[in-house]
C-alpha cells in the first residue's frame, strides 16, 4: 500500500522530534512533508530535583505554535503519560484537528480533556489495530498491535510519499503475553518485504543484553510473595501497567483477598480498562476504603500508586503516615512490583526506609522476579531490526548512551553507520530514499508547568526558586517622605538564610545605605508628577538602593546570595496621601504572582512565555494589591534584572 499522493521523490521527509531524545519521558515528535504536519505521540516528563514547585515538564513547542496551519492531525501509539501527558497543554496553543489511537489510550486522553476542558477542541477516534487511517494528503498509518506495559499498544506503519517509516512506540516482544493479544510481527515482516526506509525505534532497554523477559513470567512471583503474607497485603505498580494490575486482582481472588484501590490515578484506569474489557474481574472484588477497618487483616489488598516515591502518592503519604485512612501496621506487607524509573531511585529508596521503620515488611528488588520491564532488551530490538531491515535508522525514547547502544545494535544487524543520525531534540532529520541527514534545528526546550496547572514556569522562575531554595530571601521595605527623608526605620526580614547575623545591626546597616542614597541623590530623584508638583521618582530610587543593598547583604551573609525584595512607598507626596510607612512586607504577595498566577488559561496561555527573560515590568493586577497608593514594588529577581510593578 503506498500513499496516492504524487511528489517528488527528492521531497524529503523531515522528522523533529520535540522531545523523548537524551532523556525518558514527554515523546513528542512532528512528521512533515509538503507543508504537512502529523504529530506522533505529545506526553510529559516529571520534574528533576531542582525544579522547585514543578509537577510537570513539557516539551517547548515554538515550532508547533508557528507553524500550525500545517497541523493535520495527530497519531498516538499508546496510553502512557509519557506520550499522551502533554496533549490537553498543547490544544491550548494550537489545534489539532483530529486524533487517531488505541480505545484505551482515546478514553484515557478523553478524561484529560474533559478535566482540562479542552474536548472540544479536537476530535478522538479510537483506531483497532490493522486499521488504516489517513492524515492530510500525505500519510497513511497502519496501526499494528505491539506488546508493552500497558493494554492496547500499537506500531505505526508509515506510508509517506518518499517511503515507508516504521515507528514501534514503545514495544518488547511478548509471545506469551496477559492479554492473548500477541504481537503483529506478521504485518511487520511485510512491510519489512516491501522495503522500509526508515525504523524510528524504542531504545530504553538497549543498554540490556537478551530478551526482555514475558510480563506472564511475574506471576508465580507475585504469587509466592502473597502467599507468604499473613497479614494486610499492599502492592504498588505504575497504574497504567494494565496486564500487571490484571494480574495483582487475578492473585487477589486466588488469595482470598478484597481489594482497596488508592490513588486517583490507580481507579482511573483499571475504570477505563474495565470498561473496555482489558480488565475482567467481578465489581464485588472491589471494597470501598471505609470498609478498610472491618475487614480481617488476611483478607486485605490495597492496591496503590507510588511506585516512584512520587511526592502526592497515597503510598508517599502511607510512608510519611500522612494518609488520612492508612496507616502501616505491624506486619504488613508491602509489595513494590515496579522498579524505579531512572531519576526516581533516591525517592523510592526513601519510601522504603520509611515504611520499614514503621513495621512493615517491604519486597522489593530486582532479584525476586516482582516486575519486568515493557521494553524490548538488545534481542528484541534485534528482532524489530530483522524483521522490518530498514535502509534507515533513527533510534529515539532514551537518554543518550541508550540512543548509541542501539545504534551500535543496528550496526551489527548490517546497517551502515552512514544510514544512522543519533539526534537531539529540536533536530529536524531528513530522510529519502537518496540519504538521512541532520538538516538544522527547531526551538527545543522545556516548559515546566506549575501545581496550579495553568501556570507555566519560565525558566528565570525556577531560577529564582533555586535561588529562594539555596540562598534564602531578604527582604527590605522603607517608606520615603516627599522630602526625600525616611519616614521610619526600613524593616528587614531575613527567611531561609542560615547565617546568623544580628538583625538589630543589618537593620541599621540597611537604614545607613538609604539615608546616604536619599542624601547624595535625592535632588536627582525629584521629578514633576504632572500637575507641577514634585514627587519622589520611587522606581528610580530603588535602582540606586538596589546595588548598594545587594553588596551589603552579600557582604553580611558570607557571599550567599539570597533574592533581594526591595519594598519602597512614598508618604505623602502630592500631599494626597496617607503616610502610614508599611508595617510588614509582605514578600508572599510580590514573590507569588510572578510564579504565576497570571490568568494564562486563556487560548494562548504560552504564547508569551519567553519574554520572560526580559526585563519588562510586570502590569498585572496583583490579587493581594493593598490600597496604598504611589507606593510601588521593585523585585530584584535575578542577577541581571530589575522588575518594578505597580501596587495600586
Ligand atoms: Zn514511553
Ligand atoms: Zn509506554
Amino acid at each position: 500500500m503506498t500513499s496516492k499522493t504524487s511528489t517528488s521523490a527528492n521531497n524529503a521527509l523531515k522528522i523533529i522530534p520535540l522531545g523523548g531524545l537524551h532523556e525518558i519521558g514527554k515523546n513528542t515528535c512532528v512528521f512533515e512533508i509538503n507543508d504537512e504536519i502529523m504529530l506522533l505521540d505529545a506526553g510529559l516528563a516529571f520534574p528533576t530535583d531542582g525544579m522547585h514547585g514543578v509537577n510537570i515538564v513539557l516539551p517547548d513547542v515554538t515550532y508547533l505554535r508557528e507553524n500550525r496551519h500545517k497541523i493535520k492531525g495527530m497519531i498516538v501509539t499508546h496510553g502512557h503519560e509519557d506520550h499522551i501527558g502533554g496533549i490537553a497543554f498543547h490544544l491550548k496553543q494550537f489545534d489539532i484537528p483530529v486524533i487517531y489511537g488505541p480505545r484505551l489510550a482515546m478514553a484515557l486522553l478523553e478524561g484529560k480533556l474533559n478535566e482540562a476542558g479542552m474536548s472540544d477542541r479536537t476530535e478522538l477516534r479510537p483506531v483497532r489495530p490493522r486499521e488504516t487511517v489517513r492524515v492530510g494528503n500525505s500519510f497513511l498509518v497502519e496501526y499494528i498491535r505491539n506488546t508493552h506495559s500497558i493494554a492496547d499498544s500499537c506500531s505505526v506503519i508509515i506510508h509517506t510519499p518518499v517511503g515507508i517509516v516504521i515507528h514501534t512506540g514503545d514495544f518488547k516482544f511478548d509471545h506469551t503475553p496477559v492479554d492473548g493479544e500477541t504481537f503483529d510481527i506478521q504485518k511487520l515482516a511485510e512491510a519489512g518485504e516491501k522495503g522500509v526506509l526508515c525504523l524510528v525505534s524504542d531504545s530504553t532497554n538497549s543498554e540490556v543484553p537478551g530478551h526482555t523477559a514475558s510480563e506472564r513470567s511475574v506471576f508465580p512471583n507475585l504469587d509466592r510473595e502473597f502467599s507468604k503474607a499473613d497479614k494486610r497485603l499492599i502492592v504498588t505498580t505504575f497504574s497504567s501497567s494494565v496486564h500487571r494490575v490484571n494480574m495483582i486482582l487475578e492473585l487477589a481472588q486466588k488469595h482470598n483477598r478484597k481489594v482497596f484501590v488508592v490513588g486517583r490515578s490507580m481507579l482511573n484506569v483499571i475504570a477505563h480498562a474495565r470498561d473496555l474489557g482489558y480488565i475482567k474481574c467481578p465489581e464485588s472484588l472491589f471494597l470501598p476504603l471505609k470498609s478498610l477497618s472491618h475487614t480481617a487483616d488476611e483478607n486485605v489488598l490495597i492496591l496503590t500508586t507510588g511506585s516512584q516515591g512520587e511526592p502526592l502518592a497515597a503510598l508517599t503519604r502511607i510512608a510519611e503516615d500522612s494518609h488520612r485512612q492508612i496507616k502501616v501496621k505491624q506486619g504488613d506487607t508491602i509489595v513494590f512490583s515496579a522498579n524505579p524509573i531512572p531519576g526516581n531511585t533516591i525517592a523510592v529508596v526513601n519510601t522504603i526506609d520509611k515504611l520499614m521503620m514503621r513495621g512493615a515488611k517491604v519486597i522489593y528488588g530486582k532479584d525476586k522476579g516482582i516486575h519486568v520491564s515493557g521494553h524490548g532488551a538488545q534481542e528484541d530490538q534485534k528482532l524489530m531490526l530483522a524483521l522490518t531491515r530498514p535502509k534507515y535508522f533513527l533510534p529515539v525514547h532514551g537518554e543518550h548512551r541508550m540512543l548509541v547502544k542501539h545504534s551500535e545494535t543496528a550496526q551489527s544487524m548490517g546497517v551502515p553507520a552512514e544510514n544512522m543520525v543519533i539526534i537531539n531534540n529540536g533536530d529536524i532529520v531528513e530522510v529519502n530514499p537518496s540519504g538521512i541527514r541532520i538538516a538544522g534545528q527547531v526551538p527545543s526546550g522545556i516548559e515546566l508547568v506549575d501545581a496550579s496547572r495553568v501556570g507555566v514556569v519560565g525558566r528565570d522562575v525556577l531560577k529564582e526558586r533555586q535561588q529562594l531554595a539555596e540562598d534564602g530571601v531578604v527582604t527590605i521595605a522603607a517608606t520615603v517622605g516627599n522630602n526625600g527623608k525616611l519616614v521610619a526605620d526600613p524593616t528587614v526580614q531575613i527567611r531561609g538564610v542560615a547565617q546568623s547575623i544580628s538583625q538589630e545591626r543589618f537593620q541599621g546597616q540597611v537604614k545607613q545605605i538609604i539615608s546616604q542614597v536619599l542624601a547624595n541623590k535625592g535632588a536627582e530623584l525629584v521629578v514633576s508628577n504632572g500637575n507641577g508638583k514634585a514627587a519622589l521618582d520611587l522606581d528610580a530610587l530603588k535602582v540606586a538602593l538596589d546595588q548598594d543593598l545587594r553588596r551589603l547583604v552579600r557582604r553580611e551573609l558570607d557571599k550567599r546570595d539570597p533574592m533581594l525584595i526591595l519594598l519602597i512607598q512614598g508618604a505623602g507626596v502630592e500631599g494626597t496621601i496617607q503616610s502610614q510607612p508599611q508595617a510588614e512586607p509582605r514578600p508572599k504577595a510580590q514573590v507569588k504572582p510572578r510564579a504565576e498566577s497570571k490568568p494564562r488559561a486563556e487560548s494562548k496561555p504560552r504564547a508569551e512565555s519567553k519574554p520572560r527573560a526580559e526585563s519588562k515590568p510586570k502590569a498585572e493586577p496583583q490579587p493581594q494589591a493593598e490600597p496604598v497608593a504611589q507606593a510601588a514594588v521593585t523585585e530584584r529577581r535575578t542577577r541581571t534584572r530589575a522588575t518594578a510593578a505597580s501596587v495600586s
